[in-house]
């Protein structure tokens, strides 16, 4: 059986709770892909109004997860938390988080842990910079930052991964298929050689980095990428047509 296709929405710190409740008004009316997987992450504050006013079969995903399950730690939400809730994804290794918050290879790897512990489902960010692209360091960067979450963590099956090249992210700078191919497909053969042909196989590894409506129906059709993770067109009505990218 084929990989279904995933597709997240990152309000990031966007919206407000008229905004998101539009956003949601609109996706509760289209006509969605049956096809296909789709996850919203909106600010943690509005993460119960979405879950509330959200229709069935579209799922509710955290920004961010503490690594620890509940105590004196100001300003964090646990896997637990939000799993009571009906909040059952969570992005984590953003590199908005990794690159502003600092959050290291290690800690976005305690936090995958914690997550799947809890029972969420992980929606794993990684990507390289342009500095790193250009040294020819792509792959090895991608890597090392999914190398740390496989020394924690061995069933895969919950983990979908975003590739999400940082000088693409927000910038209208979209990777070429090619590039985004290129990455995606050295991503699975590491899933097989370091974690299992199984993982290779069924793990879902979305793009990320400006995608829109106009560029997602070409980018679906690369082997290796199974979705997206939208951030900027996520807000859009149009969001409901790169859900759909994979019939079009
Ligand atoms: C993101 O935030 O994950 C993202 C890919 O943003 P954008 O689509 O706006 O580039």
């Amino acid at each position: 059986m084929g990989r279904q296709f995933f597709i997240g929405g990152n309000f990031k710190m966007n919206g407000s709770a008229k905004s998101v409740t539009e956003i949601i008004d609109n996706l509760n009316k289209a006509k969605i892909d049956e096809n296909a997987e789709v996850v919203i992450a909106p600010p943690s504050l509005y993460l119960l109004l979405a879950r509330e006013h959200l229709r069935k079969g579209i799922e509710v995903a955290a920004q961010n997860v503490f690594d620890k399950p509940n105590g004196a730690f100001t300003g964090e939400i646990s896997a637990q938390q939000l799993k009571e809730s009906g909040i059952t994804w969570t992005l984590i290794g953003h590199s908005e988080r990794r690159v502003i918050l600092q959050e290291d290879d290690a800690f976005v790897a305690s936090k995958t842990k914690a997550a799947l512990d809890g029972g969420l489902g992980v929606i794993l960010c990684c990507g390289e910079s342009l500095e790193q692209r250009e040294a020819g360091k792509t792959i090895e960067v991608v890597t090392n930052q999914l190398k740390a979450v496989a020394d924690k963590v061995k069933d895969w099956s919950k983990i979908v991964i975003a590739y999400e090249p940082i000088w693409a992210i927000g910038t209208g700078k979209v990777a070429t298929t090619e590039q985004a191919q290129e990455v995606h497909a050295a991503i699975r053969e590491w899933l097989k050689k370091e974690v299992s042909s199984e993982a290779a196989e069924k793990t879902r590894i979305l793009y990320g980095g400006s995608v829109t409506e106009k560029n997602s129906s070409e980018l679906a059709k690369q082997a290796d990428i199974d979705g997206f993770l939208v951030g900027g067109a996520s807000l859009k009505p149009a969001f409901v047509d790169i859900i759909n990218s994979n019939s079009a």
